[in-house]
């Protein structure tokens, strides 16, 4: 059996970045073992976010359960499945989040994760464009630069956000986040910064790394209360690998917890319905799962030229191709949404509760992200940090069927009213008057939706996930939690997970930065014997 000294599980957003720091030395012996192939001809392109969104070979297109809170829908949950995980084909919004959220983490008893722990952190992984101010950072592996797109439409919805009185912020990531804002996003020169890019390109040149792709982590290798390697499927066949000093899960929100329950950790009455041999009950795995669920709401324009619905159809398309290849920019260059607002829905609140992401197009179908025939325009809400918590568990032995997902989004009355709240307040955007000139009817939900309840129920009907699944191997110290501070999973020796399955509570904000973060912190824990 092939030997290393730490096998880490999942290329993605945290196990990229955790495998370069961790062969930085050039000593220590590692093996990645990655479920997806080791790229996508799109996966450098930004607008693979559209292109791949749905795509069975870079994607695991989960679905979730249906559940009465959202209509009893099936509601795609797409993750990446390639080298780089989901940052290959995620929206490329780069978002921090808040002080307070780590500060949050500290104080539950995760010490060593509040912000001044994790600041550094951020600083280091950032090539920002405008960083190396001691704020931001620069000359890090991750490529980050703000939209440069220029857009009419652009002004008349910063101009409509003061009117409706909300500020404008020049680095939502440095001291506040609040505000109306251009995006940062993990794009370099008008290509994508995936963790694949960025982290693993350099560190595969290292002799002491091992990258095995299309290689399905099957279980854990235990040994009583130890965890000593992988098991993994390629090409049909069954192998395993042996860390002579520690696996690192970080195979995502979705698959971590999954990997636990078939290897015989979790929940033994989960373990025992899926004729599981209970190795090491851990009650809290796959629970404690958050969220974001996204609301839009949907205009004509009725100038045609300032909505991508129209500069990226037809022959126009091919415009956009010309100026994509011929300077990195136009539509095929943008992240997911080139605004962000971070708003408060009531004043008292110490910093903001929702995000919305404003986009200069409309779309047909939110599954496929299919562009309308005509010129429109789109803003999403989510509320920042939900309080819903929902769960991921197997629902049968076999490895290759994906674990019932259940968000419970909306189950909190706090989620509901801020969700209600976030949607008025995107209308008091679109409908202030520096709009005027832009904007023509709201055809999605459009009027008739009005009250507090149309308007939630509209939101059970039509809202989908803004990707961001994490907590389902929660980090803390009670029994509510699967790994302490040092990540290492309670109970179990040689076994630590690093990704977004980790978080405490939501990030404010996308998740693709924390995640990464998270790999990096996991790399000086290992590497620091902690
Ligand atoms: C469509 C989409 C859009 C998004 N948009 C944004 C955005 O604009 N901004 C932002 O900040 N965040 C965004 N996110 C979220 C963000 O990308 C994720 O939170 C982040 O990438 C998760 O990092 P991770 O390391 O936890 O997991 P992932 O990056 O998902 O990595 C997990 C890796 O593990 C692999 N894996 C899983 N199971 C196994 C197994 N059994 N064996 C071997 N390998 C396995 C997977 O294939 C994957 O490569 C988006 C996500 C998606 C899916």
């Amino acid at each position: 059996m092939a030997s290393f000294d730490y096998i880490i599980v999942g290329a993605g957003s945290a196990g990229a970045a955790l495998a370069y720091r961790l062969t930085e030395d050039g000593k220590s012996r590692v093996l990645l073992v990655e479920a997806g192939p080791a790229s996508h001809p799109y996966s450098r392109l930004p607008i693979s976010f559209g292109l791949l969104i749905d795509n069975p070979t870079a994607n695991w297109r989960f679905q979730s359960e249906p559940e009465p809170g959202t209509a009893n829908r099936r509601i795609p949950v797409p993750r990446g499945k390639m080298l780089g995980g989901s940052s290959s084909i995620n929206g490329l919004v780069y978002v921090r989040g808040q002080h307070l959220d780590y500060d949050t983490w500290a104080q539950l008893g995760n010490r060593g994760w509040s912000w001044q722990d994790v600041e550094p952190l951020f600083r280091r992984m950032e090539n920002y464009e405008k960083g190396g101010d001691g704020v931001r950072g620069s000359g890090g592996p991750l490529g980050v630069s703000e939209v440069g797109d220029q857009n009419p439409l652009y002004d008349a919805l910063f101009a409509a956000a003061v009117a409706a009185g909300y500020k404008r912020n020049p680095d939502y990531n440095g001291a506040d986040q609040e505000g109306i804002v251009k995006t940062q996003a993990t794009i370099w020169r008008g290509r994508r910064m995936s963790t694949a890019h960025c982290y693993l390109r350099p560190a595969m040149g290292r002799a002491n790394l091992q990258v095995i792709t299309e290689a399905v982590t099957e279980h854990l290798l235990l040994e009583g209360k130890k965890c000593v390697g992988v098991a993994y499927r390629r090409d049909g066949q069954l192998s395993e690998a042996r860390a002579e000093r520690e696996v690192v899960l970080c195979a995502g929100g979705v698959s971590s917890p999954q990997i636990l329950e078939l290897s015989g950790v979790g929940r033994p009455d989960i373990l025992q319905a899926n004729g599981i041999e209970v190795r090491h009950a851990l009650p809290a795995v796959g629970e404690n799962l958050r969220d974001h669920i996204n609301a839009r709401i949907q205009w004509r324009l009725k100038v045609p030229h300032v909505s991508y619905n129209v500069k990226a159809r037809g022959i126009n398309l091919v415009g956009q191709v010309i100026k994509y290849l011929a300077t990195g920019g136009g539509f095929l260059s943008l992240p997911s949404a080139p605004l962000l607002a971070f708003l408060k829905t009531r004043p008292e609140l110490a910093t903001p509760d929702v995000q919305m992401h404003l986009v200069p197009y409309a779309i047909k179908d939110p599954k496929r992200r299919k562009l309308q025939d005509f010129p429109g325009m789109t803003i999403g809400c989510y509320q920042l940090r939900p309080e819903s918590l929902g769960s991921i568990h197997i629902q049968s032995p076999d490895p290759s069927l994906q674990p019932a997902i259940r968000f419970n989004f909306l189950g909190d009355p706090l989620d509901r009213q801020t969700m209600v709240a976030g949607f008025r307040m995107i209308r008091r955007i679109a409908n202030a008057a520096p709009m005027d000139p832009f904007r023509d009817d709201e055809f999605s939900p459009g009027t008739g939706i009005e009250s507090d309840d149309e308007i939630l129920s509209w939101i059970r009907q039509n809202s989908e996930t803004a990707y961001h699944p994490i907590g389902t191997c929660r980090m803390g110290s009670g029994p509510n939690s699967v790994v302490d501070r040092n990540l290492k999973v309670h109970g179990l020796e040689g076994l630590r997970i690093a990704d977004g399955s980790i978080c405490p509570t939501m990030p404010s904000g996308n998740t693709n930065a924390p995640c990464i973060m998270i790999g990096e912190k996991a790399a000086d824990m290992i590497r620091s014997g902690g």
